[in-house]
């Protein structure tokens, strides 16, 4: 990568500078590199794959050092697309939340209901259930709105609020109906924690299939490096910015709210630790939930790898928080950045958004077709 570095620049400048190379800055860089166009990818951390990166532990056992990445998506387009980088193995996550002493599957489906409360209802009969126990709200806008006007309060106290007040360090009355509303109530006894069309995880792992994405000649990647100690030493035409937008502005407007996690990895001298994927724990720890890599990546091993979240206000930007005010102050950096030319934002951390990574790559996409008319110029030196 250094050597196509110096031989890339040596010859005229870039077309592109991206910042950041996790899957909206690696999927611009393969897209303009396919139509010719000269990029250098600048990153901050000593790796690629953004929050994605996977790698291997000192056991042999590989790992999500940003914690548990599951790839699920209803897009053809998106599947395919990533397709051409890497096979794939088949894998539908599943989660338990540790609640009352059980560990009972969330989303809360039929079996949730009848085990934690000792009932044996059939599909129809839990609808029923819901109906009865159910608070409803008018207009449904927060994120205790939304459970409590389909299960009430009592599941909402037991599986949604502990959890939210430390994923968010919010009540869920204070943070957006889309914040829960990504985990949906089920009356069938369907346990997968996704339903998308595409469930899968990549088969040899994200890293490998970054370095396949951006194993193009006209691709640079410099690992270690803000790009703002490099902007003016490295010719181009147009910036391609995907980390967080208020530290571009250098905020101006103030600081946008974005979560963090501390992760604990832990390895145990044991082939499994839990029946599942992940455990949330929304009321009885300090961490959030630990999930077991094995069960996820498919990997076979004597011991077993884990991590743990536990959600914290400082450090590295891995959540935008979705609320009314921050949409609001976001909407500022937006204006600004829509004004700029030649400079173009994209991500979950440059567009504020609570994006999986299916929703990364499809905008990243779009962004791309959106950029066609001035890929069809002729540049000038
Ligand atoms: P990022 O991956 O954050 O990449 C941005 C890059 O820019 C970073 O590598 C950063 O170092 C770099 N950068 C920032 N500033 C600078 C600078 N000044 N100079 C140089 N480089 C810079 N999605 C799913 O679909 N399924 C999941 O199961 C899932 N689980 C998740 C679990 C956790 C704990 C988290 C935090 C996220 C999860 N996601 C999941 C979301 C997924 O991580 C994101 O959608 C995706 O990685 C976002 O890609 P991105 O390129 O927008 O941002
Ligand atoms: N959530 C919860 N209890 C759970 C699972 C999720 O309260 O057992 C809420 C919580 O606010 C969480 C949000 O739903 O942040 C979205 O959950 P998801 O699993 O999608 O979070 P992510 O994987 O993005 O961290």
């Amino acid at each position: 990568m250094t050597d196509s570095f110096s031989t890339n620049r040596k010859k005229q400048g870039f077309d592109y500078l991206i910042v950041g190379a996790g899957f909206a800055g690696s999927v611009l860089a393969e897209r303009l590199a396919s139509v010719g166009k000269r990029v250098v990818i600048v990153e901050r951390r000593p790796h690629i794959g953004g929050n994605a990166y996977d790698r291997y532990d000192e056991a042999g056992i590989l790992i999500h050092p940003y914690g548990p990445h599951i790839f699920h998506t209803n897009s053809r387009q998106v599947f395919d697309y990533l397709s051409q980088f890497t096979a794939w193995r088949p894998y539908e996550h599943r989660v338990l939340a540790n609640v009352d002493g059980q560990k009972l599957p969330i989303p809360i489906n039929l079996d949730t209901v009848n085990r934690l409360y000792g009932l044996s209802l059939t599909a129809a009969q839990v609808e029923d259930y819901f109906a009865s126990v159910a608070e409803p709200v008018e207009q449904v806008r927060t994120s205790e709105d939304v459970i409590v006007n389909r299960v009430g309060r009592d599941l909402y106290n037991k599986f949604f609020r502990g959890y939210t007040r430390k994923q968010w360090g919010l009540d869920p009355s204070e943070l957006d109906s889309s914040v829960t509303a990504r985990v949906p109530t089920r009356t069938s006894r369907d346990d997968r924690y996704f339903t998308d069309t595409y469930q899968a995880m990549p088969r040899h792992g994200y890293t490998r299939m970054f370095e396949s994405m951006l194993a193009h000649p006209n691709i640079s990647v410099m690992l270690n490096t803000d790009y703002r100690d490099v902007i003016d030493l490295l010719p181009h035409d147009h910036l391609i910015y995907t980390g967080p937008i208020d530290t571009f502005f250098d905020f101006r407007y103030g600081r946008l709210p974005y979560r963090s996690l501390n992760f604990e990895h832990v390895t145990l001298p044991q082939e499994q630790f839990q029946p599942v994927g992940t455990v949330n724990h929304p009321n009885d720890s300090t961490f959030t939930r630990v999930s077991e890599f094995k069960h996820i990546t498919g990997q076979t091993h004597a011991q077993t790898s884990l991590v743990y979240e536990y959600p914290t206000a400082e450090g590295d930007p891995y959540y935008p928080v979705p609320r009314p005010e921050n949409a609001e102050l976001y909407r500022k950096y937006a204006a600004d950045a829509d004004a700029m030319q030649g400079v173009t934002f994209v991500g979950r951390l440059a567009t504020y958004k609570y994006y999986n990574m299916d929703q990364v790559v499809a905008q990243a996409l779009m962004t791309f077709k959106q950029l066609e008319p001035e890929l069809a110029g002729v540049r000038t030196e």
